[in-house]
């Protein structure tokens, strides 16, 4: 049983050796437990705070410790009377690497006839949720408004940009790169992409924006952010999912202190800013969720791109990309075989 362990707290970026890969035996399970043999492992930006030790809405992994996340395991012994050997689950105990153990409490049962096993992982799973709730419930887009979301070819952006097109908003992408931004106009359907790395990208996005902007879900923060807030309508919703820009930040950024431009246009424009976490805030929601992405991927409404990277051992250098925009679409590690 391989496994990738925290073997360091980065500072800053994460470098491959706050990582170590040990092989342990493969576990023995007792009765009402299952062997979980790992297919696909889930590489999410949140893992970068979960490698830090600064207070947050949840527990750091501790040092030497297998690194969390879900995963899709094929069950490969059973001794509970739930599940049998051959069946598909989607897990949060197994983490990174080949085996785990699980009572069953934690495990979804996944059908591989509704979808390939590995969406559970993002537009059918916690990504996906994310973006659905966020825009929903904080950003409360009506037809006709102006959406912006940066990382918007990734599984929460991109799903929600297309929810955004489905409940008739104009929606105006952010993506790193020529490449992601024809991604996002040919197939998520969106109004306009622009690159965050163009020089002029404030100005581009000014000129995509003429009507002003209604929502702004919020991935990113650091220089799109900047450009994002003399924009803002009166009465903007900011969903604050996350801000990748910073996870890997030492300290403030350079420049001057625009906190007092932030409160003084929250208060001129009356932004409602709010931050979420998924399931704290909205697990009592996913059937809603569940239900309506099921029937828009059936419908043929939702477009899905994953990256798949072969090998646990890949593992932490995919992730470090991960922080930087390398990834192009849900980034997901093969850890086994089908
Ligand atoms: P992605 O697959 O979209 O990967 C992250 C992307 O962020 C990169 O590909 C890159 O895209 C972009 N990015 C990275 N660094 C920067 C930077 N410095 N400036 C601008 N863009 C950058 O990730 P997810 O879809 O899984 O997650 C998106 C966001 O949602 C993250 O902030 C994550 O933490 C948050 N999240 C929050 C949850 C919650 O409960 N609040 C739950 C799940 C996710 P590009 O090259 O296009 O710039």
């Amino acid at each position: 049983n391989r496994q990738i362990t925290l073997a360091s707290r980065p500072q800053g970026s994460p470098h491959n050796d706050n990582f170590a890969l040990n092989v342990t035996a493969i576990p023995e399970i007792q009765d009402g437990q299952v062997l979980l043999r790992t297919v696909y492992l889930s590489l999410d930006p949140y893992m970068r705070g979960r490698m830090s030790d600064a207070e947050s809405y949840a527990e750091p992994v501790a040092l030497g410790a297998t690194m969390i996340g879900g995963t899709i395991n094929r069950v490969e012994s059973s001794r509970h009377a739930g599940f049998s050997k051959g069946d598909w689950v989607l897990s949060y105990v197994v983490g990174w690497q080949d085996y785990g153990v699980s009572d069953g409490t934690d495990l979804v049962k996944l059908d591989p006839a509704q979808a390939p096993v590995s969406y559970a992982l993002g537009m059918l799973g916690m990504p996906g949720f994310t973006a659905y709730m966020g825009l929903k419930d904080i950003g409360q887009p009506k037809a006709g408004e102006t959406l912006v979301v940066a990382a918007a070819t990734g599984p929460v952006g991109a799903t929600v940009a297309q929810i955004g097109k489905l409940m008739g908003c104009k929606v105006v992408a952010i993506a790193g790169g020529e490449q992601k931004c024809r991604f996002a106009l040919e197939n998520l359907g969106v109004d306009a992409c622009i690159d965050h790395k163009a020089d002029d990208f404030a100005t581009q996005l000014a000129q995509a924006c003429p009507d002003g902007i209604d929502i702004y879900f919020e991935n990113v923060g650091g220089k799109v952010f900047d450009a994002v807030l003399p924009l803002l309508n009166t009465n903007a919703r900011i969903p604050v999912c996350g801000t990748i820009a910073t996870y890997n930040a030492t300290g403030l950024p350079a420049g001057p202190d625009r906190l007092g431009l932030l409160m003084s246009t929250i208060l001129v424009k009356r932004l409602t800013v709010k931050g979420f976490i998924i399931f704290d805030d909205y697990g009592h929601r996913y059937s809603e969720f569940a239900s309506d992405m099921a029937n828009w991927l059936a419908e043929g409404k939702m477009h899905y791109k994953e990256q798949v990277v072969d090998g646990l051992e890949n593992a932490p250098e995919a992730f470090r990309g991960l922080l930087e925009g390398k990834n192009f679409g849900k980034l997901v590690i093969r850890v086994g075989d089908d």
